[in-house]
């Protein structure tokens, strides 16, 4: 089964519209797509409306930002309803920071000799609520700051660099909250990319499970190879069922596209399986 379960949209930070990246699934040959835009559920009827036009089989996805230990962590919700109050509430008082965040990030910029990094990222912001460092990251390189958005993440945006700014999203317990109380199930976006500790991470596994969580990503375009084994044995440890999704933001920027990635080993459970 071709399923990818983790993309986003210009709705978040991507850069091809719902509809796009629909036709784009279909013609890469994905069976099961779901659209996981980064705190934000506005692009959920477009993308459901073109998968079923191409006769694909759709599941509403969001990708949560959370603060856990201090890091941001991703959690994803998968097969809720897009309508419910418990989830739209929950995101939109995430969401509220974003503009403020994103003038301090203007500031440090500005400080580091880069002016107009404000309205420059907004221009790339399709959905004015959702400014996201990836929309900085587009200024830079439009500028000739840096070749790709890559190089950015490399310079800018993060710890230690100009541009970054802590920023407090969901706790743990209420990104799993807000899923489950939309009657979804909630998955650990790429593990390995966190910067924990085993013993930290067994304790993520811990309290997310404790919380009601469901799975972990498993095959996700921010694995390596190396990674996807790591995180096999991690999901039979748990009990969890995985997940594979390219987490495709664009076609220059993404190293893999939507529905390019290794299946997911048959050992493991799909989360799909418990999605009807
Ligand atoms: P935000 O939610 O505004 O903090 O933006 C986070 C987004 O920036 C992520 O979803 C990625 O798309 C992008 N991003 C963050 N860190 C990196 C990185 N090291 N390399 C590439 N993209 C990154
Ligand atoms: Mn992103
Ligand atoms: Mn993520
Ligand atoms: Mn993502």
């Amino acid at each position: 089964m071709n399923a990818d379960l983790h993309c986003h949209s210009d709705v978040s930070d991507g850069t091809l519209s719902p509809e796009e990246l629909a036709l784009r699934a279909h013609q890469n040959g994905v069976d099961i797509w779901s659209l996981t835009d980064h705190d934000v559920i506005g692009g959920q009827a477009r993308a459901q409306t073109a998968a079923h036009e191409l006769g694909m089989r759709y599941i509403p996805g969001v990708e949560i930002s959370v603060t856990w230990l201090g890091q941001t962590l991703h959690i994803v919700g998968l097969g809720f309803d897009p309508l419910h109050p418990i989830l739209v509430s929950g995101l939109q008082t995430i969401r509220l920071g974003r503009n403020q965040r994103g003038q301090e990030i203007a500031e440090q910029l500005l400080q580091a000799g880069i002016p107009g990094a404000f309205a420059g990222a907004r221009k790339h912001a399709v959905n004015p609520d959702l400014l996201s460092r990836t929309h900085f990251a587009r200024y830079l390189v439009e500028q000739k700051i840096c070749r790709s958005t890559d190089e950015v993440f490399k310079n800018f945006l993060v710890e230690g660099k100009p541009g970054y700014v802590d920023h407090v999203w969901a706790t743990l317990a209420q990104s799993v909250e807000w899923i489950l109380g939309a009657g979804g199930v909630a998955v650990i976006a790429h593990p390995g990319r966190y910067r924990l500790s085993d013993l930290q991470k067994n304790e993520l596994y811990r309290q997310f499970k404790e919380a009601g969580g469901h799975g972990i990503e498993v095959i996700t375009g921010s694995h390596t190879p190396k990674q996807y084994d790591e995180y096999a044995k991690v999901a039979k440890a748990f009990g969890f069922y995985a997940s594979r999704g390219s987490d495709f933001h664009d076609p220059q920027e993404s190293h893999i596209d939507l529905g390019k990635l290794p299946l997911l080993p048959s050992s493991l459970q799909p989360i799909w399986s418990l999605l009807h």
